[in-house]
């Protein structure tokens, strides 16, 4: 049998060799076979990993902002450089199609973007002669080190929402990707090494729990940013913040595409299509649930129907793939699973993915587009964040009941709503409690000047991630007041509590 790749750590500028004895697998979901295996790291690799970024901080802090840009900004040329690379990392560990995983690297490569104009949101704010001889000023300092800990779902970008900001604001970073597509961590950290980021300004250690579990006790780590399920997302915030950590822990999401009667419904269809099925479904932002207002459910159903049947499923690496397998055989069975209640809960299965099989990839981890309708709140295909292929349908009699049922879900990540009436979406976006929320745009992805991150039970912690609210979290507020002896008049002790008279 062939020898596969050990995928290892970095840290301290280097590839390091696995310590310890436990290993994951990583397959190639289209195959269904491994193609790799993966070190999870001990406490002691991660303690390493930890000490190298903490000896980095002082050098790298206090290096000029600018300085700090212009390493990223030859980071971004490398980007822009290995996009295919990058891309083909994605397809073969995620199974994601190719054009898929360019768009990845694309919104990804938007990060450092932003992150090389972070120098401007650092400059704090000055006010002259508060009092007489005395001035004042703001400033944002950064944290120290800081940690990482992303899903499966996005390998490149999602890292990509973290550490740019991080290193941009003056901290050092420790990466602990998804075991089940560890390869592009170790790209990024070539990259940044050759782009001229001095060694251990960011490290990466695979692993599981057991390096999570590290990284939230070390008392050298100032804070998390995590990305992944909602139940891991929560145990994330509670440990981490429990040690004094500033945390934001992104979790799982149940989005909802309102479709209004009034909608054009050649345009709504085309988004459901490409929300539910775009990458077999495992986005956070996928739109699992339609909810048909009145009459619109007659409309879209017969359409869904044929473009479901329709969809293109093959090896992310066919050209005219529209989408690929899911993560693991797991996934699938779970998927599957879910399907099979939908049916006995009363929904009706318009389309069966179920045993889908694609020719010449009979292994691989497939599950054809499945579209349910009469889906109703209390069924689990309803409640539960499936991260499949699958579409319910959800029939409302008008909009206020639409904005009811998504209001009560535990979820609020994404949500958007399709009408040609102003008012109606005008009302709907200032009542929904969703923290991103699209018109007529299915999946209202911020760009990444502004701030991605859910409400409810998709979000703990205060801050959304990357953008202006990213700058926030991997900085601290510093407020200064100064005086020189030669500036103002000194009068003796005060007892009362100064204050302008
Ligand atoms: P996951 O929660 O299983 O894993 C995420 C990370 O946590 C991984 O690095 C994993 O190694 C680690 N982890 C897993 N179990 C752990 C445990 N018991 N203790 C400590 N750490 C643990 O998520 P996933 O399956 O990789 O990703 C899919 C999920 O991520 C979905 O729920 C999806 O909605 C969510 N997601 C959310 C966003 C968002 O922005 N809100 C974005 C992408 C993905």
């Amino acid at each position: 049998m062939r020898e596969l790749e050990t995928i290892t750590h970095f840290i301290n500028g280097a590839h390091t060799p696995a310590r310890g004895q436990r290993f994951g697998e990583v397959f190639n979901p289209a195959l269904g076979e491994p193609v790799a295996r993966v070190a999870l790291a001990t406490p002691e690799e991660v303690d390493a990993a930890v000490a190298a970024a903490a000896a980095a901080f002082p050098a790298w802090s206090d290096t000029a902002p600018l300085a700090r840009a212009r390493v990223l900004f030859k980071y971004l040329e490398l980007c822009h450089q290995h996009v295919d690379e990058f891309a083909a990392m994605l397809t073969r560990e995620h199974g994601k199609t190719f054009s898929d995983a360019k768009g990845e690297v694309a919104r990804g490569i938007e990060m450092v973007e932003f992150a090389v104009g972070i120098p401007q949101m650092l400059k704090g704010e000055f006010t002259d002669q508060i009092a007489r001889g005395i001035d004042a000023w703001s400033m944002r300092q950064p944290l120290g080190v800081v940690a990482g800990i992303t899903p499966f779902n996005f390998p490149v970008m999602v890292p990509m929402w973290m550490f740019p900001i991080a290193i941009a604001c003056g901290n050092t970073f420790v990466l602990k990707p998804s075991e089940r597509d560890p390869s592009p961590s170790l790209l990024h950290a070539r990259l940044l090494k050759q782009a001229g980021l001095p060694d251990g300004v960011f490290n990466v250690v695979q692993g599981d729990k057991l390096a999570v579990d590290a990284l939230l006790d070390h008392p050298v780590v100032q804070a998390v940013s995590f990305v992944g399920s909602t139940p891991i997302a929560e145990y994330i915030y509670a440990r981490g913040s429990a040690s004094g950590k500033r945390v934001q822990a992104l979790g799982g999401a149940k989005n909802h595409m309102v479709v209004m009667p009034d909608a054009d419904m050649e345009m709504a269809v085309d988004a459901l299509i490409g929300a539910a099925y775009g990458s077999a479904g495992e986005r956070c932002m996928a739109i699992s649930v339609a909810v048909a207002v009145g009459d619109a459910t007659d409309q879209l159903i017969p359409h869904l129907a044929r473009r479901t049947e329709a969809l293109k499923i093959r090896d992310g690496m066919e050209p005219d793939a529209e989408m690929g397998p899911v993560i693991t055989r797991a996934a699938k069975e779970r998927i599957e699973k879910l399907i099979g209640q939908g049916v006995e809960q009363g929904a009706t299965l318009v389309v069966d993915g179920r045993g889908y099989k694609v020719q010449g990839r009979e292994d691989g981890f497939f599950v054809g587009g499945t579209l349910f309708d009469n889906v109703t709140p209390g069924m689990s295909i309803y409640q539960e964040e499936i991260f499949g292929p699958v579409l319910c349908v959800v029939r409302a009699p008008d909009a206020a009941s639409a904005v009811e049922l998504i209001n009560a879900n535990e979820y609020g990540n994404g949500v958007a709503i399709f009408t040609r009436d102003g008012g109606v979406a005008r009302e709907f976006v200032r009542q929904i409690q969703v923290g991103m929320v699209g018109v007529n745009v299915p999946l209202p992805v911020p760009m990444a000047f502004n701030s991605f991150g859910g409400w409810k039970r998709s979000l703990f912690g205060d801050h959304h991630a990357y953008g202006p609210e990213g700058v926030r979290f991997y900085t601290r507020h510093k407020a200064v007041m100064q005086r020189w002896p030669n500036t103002g008049s000194v009068k003796g002790a005060q007892f009362a509590f100064p204050h302008m008279k």
